[in-house]
Order: structure tokens, then C-alpha cells, then sequence
């Protein structure tokens, strides 16, 4: 089985493991999209939310998991919200490596022949290849960790938990 990226809802980014993660449509199937707190039976349960009301949410709970101050935290969260169908308007692919958005075309990695990547961003991935093929997860989340303390003035562990945590998400990382 080909390994594809752990579903994310793409209206609060909450990751989709189980079956029972996932929101409804109107005939009762499960969502491909979003999660079952954002979407029931064909509608989002809160229509009205906006991106920054999610975002302030959504910040709170990571300013408190992750020791991030309260304000870098909304300012992370809607970032992160920012690359999400229900707010982008479309689905933005994250590099499968890094995590790292792939909005523009040069942010696309290349495959052998030049063409663009579709998983990896230039950063992860050129000519067909990893930039550093023996990375491993630990050694991902410890070259990361850093730059996210740095970003949202946190403590360096603290991000190393979050960055783990994140990169498990991802395809690259996933046996
Ligand atoms: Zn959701
Ligand atoms: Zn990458």
C-alpha cells in the first residue's frame, strides 16, 4: 500500500485517524475532508466561525500544551489554518518530508528528469532524490526544534515534542 499523509480536516487541521474522527455527509458517509467536531451531515457545524475565531481557539490549546506564548500561538494557529481548503479555498499539499506548504511552484522539490515533485518540497528533495538521504526522524525534529523555539519564542523541548509530533504525521517518517 502506497503510504499517503494522515488525513488532516481541512477546516481546524485536527489529524483523522479513526473512523469515528471523521465528520458525516448528508447521506451518512464519512467525510474525506473534515472532522467530526467541523462537519456533520453535509454542514459545518459552526457556519459562522471565522478563520481567526478558529485560530484563537485553536491557539489557546497549543500556547498550553507547548509553553507558546498566548499571541505567537494564535499567530502559528492561523498560519496553519491558512493552508486548509475551508479557509485557502483549495486543498494545499504540505511537503511529505518537512511539512512545509507547497503553495508556489518553486517550492516544489524535482524529480530526475526535472520535472516537479509532487510529495517533496526544494528543500527535501532534488533530482529525483533526498538533499539528505540518512535524516532520521530524531535528527529532523532536533535540526527543526530551534527554529520553532526561536519562531514562537517557546522552550527548545517543548518544540522538539511538537515537531516529533508532527513529523510522525508525515509519510517520510512513517514505517
Ligand atoms: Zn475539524
Ligand atoms: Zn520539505
Amino acid at each position: 500500500m502506497e503510504k499517503t499523509a494522515m488525513k488532516t480536516c481541512q477546516s481546524c487541521g485536527m489529524p483523522m485517524a479513526k473512523d469515528e474522527d471523521f465528520g458525516t455527509e448528508s447521506d451518512g458517509s464519512f467525510s474525506k475532508e473534515y472532522c467530526t467536531y467541523c462537519y456533520q451531515k453535509g454542514e459545518f457545524t459552526e457556519p459562522e466561525i471565522t478563520i481567526d475565531m478558529m485560530a484563537e481557539k485553536g491557539g489557546a490549546i497549543m500556547s498550553q500544551m507547548y509553553d507558546i506564548p498566548p499571541e505567537k500561538a494564535v499567530e502559528f494557529a492561523s498560519e496553519q489554518l491558512s493552508c486548509l481548503k475551508r479557509w485557502a479555498g483549495r486543498e494545499i499539499k504540505m511537503c511529505e518530508s518537512c511539512g512545509m506548504p507547497l503553495v508556489n511552484d518553486e517550492d516544489f522539490g524535482t524529480e530526475a528528469g526535472g520535472s516537479k515533485s509532487s510529495r517533496y518540497c526544494i528543500h527535501c528533495y532534488m533530482d529525483g532524490a533526498f538533499t539528505e538521504p540518512d535524516l532520521t526522524m530524531d535528527e529532523a525534529a532536533d535540526k527543526y526544534a530551534p527554529m520553532m523555539a526561536e519562531h514562537l519564542g517557546m522552550p527548545v523541548e517543548k518544540a522538539k515534542a511538537m515537531v516529533n509530533q508532527y513529523l510522525s504525521s508525515l509519510p517520510r517518517w512513517q514505517d
